[in-house]
C-alpha cells in the first residue's frame, strides 16, 4: 500500500475481488517533482489470464442480473466517486500532473456522471418491436462477455469509466488495464466498486506495462470486446492481436485537429478557444493544435493570442491558480522536445516557447506556437501531444477545408465564424468525428464520439456504446399466441 497525498492506495492488481501482487513492481513517478509515489505490481501474461478467468467466472451471474439491479449498482459506484471526489482528484493530479482545479471542478464529477448516465440509459434502452406479416421482431441487447479495456494516462479515470460504465451496464464483466504512467485512480475505483457491492470478478484491474500485461490480455480468445484509447502505433499492435480471434474492437486514437478562424469571427472568442488548446499541457487528443487563420485577420489574431498565452501561469498543478502543469513523464517530455527541435531545424519559427521552461525545471515545457511551417512538415502532420501549436493562414473557404482535411487524422475540428451558412458548409465537408462551431470541448454522452481515418474506429456514447458492448439480437416470434 502506498500513501499518496494522504490517501491510501493499493499497489496490487484487483482480480476476482482480491488484491494480488506480482513478483516484480514498477516505480510510479509523480510528474510534479519526480518523486516515486508508489511501487505498483508489474503484471504479465499470468495476471492477464487470471483476470480474464475471474471475469469469465463472474459473467454468467452478472449477465443475468436485471437492468434495475445493474443500474442501482452503477449509481452506488457514482455515489462512492462523489464521496471521494477530493481524494480521487488529488491522487490523479499527483499521478499524472493534470490540474487539480480541473479534476475537482470538471473531471471527477464527470466520472460520477459516466456511471449515472449509462445506468439511466440502460433503463431506457430498447427499440420498439415491429411486425412482419404477423410475426413479431424483438430486438435485444445481450451481454457480450469479458471486455478488455485499455486506457491512456492523459485523463485516466475519466476515459476508463467512460468504457467501464457502459460495459458493466450492458451486463459484461471487465478487465481494465490502466496506463503505467498513471495507474493509481484505477486502484481506488476498485475499492469503490467493492464498497458499492459489485460482485467479485465483475470488475478487475491488471497493472503493468502495455507490452507485458496489455498484449496477452487483448490476445486472449476469451475476451469478447476490446475497447482501446491511446496512440495509433499501439492500436496497430492491438488490432493485430485481436485479428486471429476476430474480437470486435473500439479504437479511440490520436488527433491533429484544426481550429479554423474565419475573418468574420468574434476575435475574442477565437483567441480564447485557441489558448484553450494548451489545456492539460497540450495532452488532449481532441486539441485543435493546427490554428488555421484567414489571412486578413492573422496579424491581429496572432498579436492577441501571444498576449493571452504569455499570461498563462505555469507551475505546480496542485495550485488552483495554475493554468499549465508539467508533462506526464521524462520520456514524453523528450519526445515533445524532439518534435520542437526538428521543427526549428526544418525552418519553423517559434513565436513563443520553443523549449523547456528552465525557470521551473523538471517536466515543464513552455507553451509553444510555431509559424512558418510547411504544409508537409512533421510538425503540421504528426501528433505532438504537448503544448505545441502551429499557425497557418488561408485565403478562401475552399483552401481552409483542404488544409483542415490534409492530415491522416480525423478526430475533431473547431470552426470560429460569424456566418452560420459558412459554418454549415464547412462542417459538412470536414473529415472529423466531432465538429464544434464557435465552441470547444462540449461533450454530451448521448452524442456519438470517435474518430475518422487514423483517429479511430467505431463510436461510443448513448446507444453507440450499447451497440458495441452487446450482441444485438433479433428474435422473430411466429404469429399465434406469443406475439404480445
Ligand atoms: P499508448 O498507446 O502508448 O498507451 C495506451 C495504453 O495502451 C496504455 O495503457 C499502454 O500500457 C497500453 N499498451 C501499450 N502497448 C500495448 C500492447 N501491445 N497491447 C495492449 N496494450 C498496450 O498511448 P498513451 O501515450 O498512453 O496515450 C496518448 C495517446 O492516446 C495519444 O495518441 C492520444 O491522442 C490518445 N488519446 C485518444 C483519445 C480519444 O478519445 N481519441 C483520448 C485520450 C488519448
Amino acid at each position: 500500500m502506498a500513501t499518496v497525498a494522504d490517501v491510501t492506495v493499493h499497489e496490487g492488481h484487483w482480480i476476482g475481488g482480491e488484491r494480488i501482487s506480482s513478483p516484480a513492481d514498477f516505480d510510479d513517478v509523480s510528474p510534479i517533482d519526480g518523486q516515486v509515489i508508489a511501487r505498483v505490481a508489474r503484471g504479465g501474461a499470468e495476471e492477464a489470464a487470471a483476470a480474464v478467468s475471474a471475469a469469465e467466472r463472474a459473467f454468467p451471474a452478472w449477465s443475468r442480473t436485471t437492468r434495475e439491479e445493474r443500474a442501482r449498482l452503477l449509481h452506488a459506484i457514482a455515489d462512492g466517486v462523489e464521496k471521494r471526489l477530493e481524494r480521487l482528484a488529488i491522487v490523479e493530479t499527483t499521478d499524472n500532473g493534470a490540474l487539480l482545479r480541473s479534476h475537482l471542478r470538471g473531471v471527477m464529477p464527470r466520472v460520477a456522471h459516466n456511471f449515472r448516465f449509462f445506468a439511466d440509459w440502460l433503463l431506457r434502452l430498447g427499440r420498439d418491436d415491429f411486425e412482419t406479416r404477423g410475426h413479431r421482431n424483438h430486438v435485444s441487447w445481450d451481454p457480450a462477455g469479458v471486455c478488455a479495456l485499455i486506457t491512456p494516462w492523459n485523463a485516466p479515470l475519466m476515459l476508463a469509466t467512460w468504457k467501464i460504465a457502459p460495459a458493466l451496464a450492458a451486463g459484461n464483466t471487465v478487465v481494465l488495464k490502466p496506463a503505467e504512467w498513471s495507474p493509481l485512480t484505477a486502484s481506488l475505483l476498485a475499492d469503490i466498486t467493492a464498497e458499492a457491492g459489485l460482485p467479485d470478478g465483475v470488475f478487475n484491474v491488471v497493472q503493468g506495462y502495455g507490452e507485458e500485461v496489455g498484449a496477452p490480455l487483448v490476445a486472449d480468445p476469451r475476451v469478447r470486446r476490446i475497447s482501446f484509447t491511446g496512440s495509433v502505433p499501439t492500436a496497430r499492435h492491438i488490432a493485430a492481436a485481436a485479428a486471429p480471434n476476430l474480437t470486435p474492437l473500439s479504437l479511440e486514437l490520436g488527433g491533429k485537429s484544426p481550429l479554423i478562424v474565419f475573418a468574420d469571427a468574434d476575435l475574442d472568442l477565437a483567441v480564447d478557444l485557441a489558448v484553450e488548446q494548451y489545456d492539460n499541457a497540450g495532452q488532449v487528443c481532441l486539441a485543435g493544435t493546427r490554428l488555421l487563420v484567414q489571412e486578413e485577420i492573422s496579424a491581429e489574431f496572432t498579436e492577441r493570442f501571444l498576449a493571452r498565452a504569455a499570461a498563462l501561469r505555469q507551475g505546480d498543478p496542485r495550485d488552483l491558480a495554475t493554468d499549465i502543469g508539467p508533462q506526464i513523464h521524462a520520456e514524453h517530455f523528450a519526445r515533445i522536445d524532439g518534435f520542437v527541435r526538428r521543427a526549428v531545424e526544418a525552418g519553423a519559427t517559434p513565436l513563443i516557447g520553443g523549449g523547456p521552461n528552465t525557470d521551473l525545471g523538471g517536466l515543464y515545457y513552455r507553451p509553444t506556437l510555431f509559424t512558418g511551417v510547411a504544409a508537409d512538415s512533421e510538425i503540421v502532420n504528426e501528433e505532438v501531444f504537448g503544448p505545441v501549436l502551429t499557425l497557418q493562414t488561408f485565403r478562401t473557404e475552399e483552401q481552409a477545408v483542404e488544409m483542415a482535411n490534409s492530415t491522416e487524422f480525423g478526430l475533431a475540428a473547431t470552426l470560429v465564424t460569424g456566418s452560420p451558412e459558412s459554418a454549415g458548409r464547412v462542417a459538412a465537408r470536414l473529415v472529423a468525428g466531432t465538429v464544434w462551431v464557435n465552441c470547444f470541448f462540449v461533450r454530451d454522452l448521448r452524442a456519438p464520439f470517435g474518430g475518422a481515418r487514423q483517429s479511430g474506429m467505431g463510436r461510443e456514447g448513448g446507444d453507440w456504446s450499447f451497440d458495441f458492448y452487446c450482441d444485438v439480437k433479433n428474435t422473430v416470434f411466429a404469429p399465434g399466441g406469443w406475439n404480445g
